[in-house]
């Protein structure tokens, strides 16, 4: 029995990180949303008024940035030097920005020597789109997530709407979806695919604890606890 490096990947709104998070809290692991690291450096170039390109200033801003993950009452929040970002992270400017963002390599290798230093033996699994196929190579389970378009925009906008934000049509976050998907999945750098060694999850039609239970059993197979 040991502790499990495990990677979530998938497409947009697929429920990655639920499922990543259930996980963390039946196996006492720690849990890191790799995707809001990646909104949290777009929010703050958007605040700070940067082009969505490399720069000096991006550079600067990266150099300087201060990013942690904290538990607060049993929800991981994350701060930017000092700033504690919620709904300010899932918004429709940094929606529309994040992908152009994620595609910047000076970003995605800031991000990765963070995410890589979150593994520290103790168990933890981490949900994002490179994952098992460039952060952690290694990682002891790789999951692959997928869901039916409608499904996930539906599951978008419910979670939208309980952060306060009802804004968003089925037909907006269709779009987002598909332009984030299509821009994640085709930059150069460390693009979304499937790692070779991932195993399959459908979730269109199974729910929370199904998935969950689905994917202990995955945890079992390869010796976790
Ligand atoms: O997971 P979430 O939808 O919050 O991620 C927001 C965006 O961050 C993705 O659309 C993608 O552009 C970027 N991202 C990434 N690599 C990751 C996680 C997220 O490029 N590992």
């Amino acid at each position: 029995m040991k502790a499990l490096v495990i990677a979530v990947d998938g497409y947009a709104s697929c429920g990655k990180s639920t499922l990543a998070r259930d996980l963390a809290q039946t196996l006492d692991y720690r849990y890191i949303d790799s995707g809001a690291m990646y909104r949290a450096v777009t929010y703050r170039m958007l605040q700070l008024g940067l082009p969505l390109t490399e720069s000096p200033e991006l550079d600067q801003l990266l150099q300087t940035l201060d990013l942690k993950f904290i538990k607060s009452e049993g929800v991981n929040q994350l701060i930017i030097n000092g700033m504690l970002l919620g709904t300010e992270l899932r918004t429709k400017a940094v929606n529309a920005a994040v992908s152009p963002v994620s595609t910047l390599p000076s970003v995605r290798r800031a991000m990765v020597v963070l995410q890589r230093s979150y593994a520290d033996g103790t168990g933890l699994t981490m949900d994002g789109r490179d994952i098992g196929t460039y952060v952690f190579p290694q990682a002891d389970l790789k999951i692959f997530v997928t869901a039916r378009p409608e499904i996930r925009a539906i599951r978008r906008q419910a979670e939208l709407i309980a952060l306060g934000d009802s804004t968003w049509t089925l037909d907006e976050i269709l779009q987002n979806q598909a332009q984030r998907d299509r821009i994640d999945s085709n930059r150069d750098f460390a693009p979304l695919k499937r790692a070779e060694d991932a195993v399959d999850l459908d979730n269109s039609d199974l729910s929370r604890e199904e998935q969950l239970a689905w994917a202990l059993k995955w945890v079992e197979e390869r010796g976790g606890v």
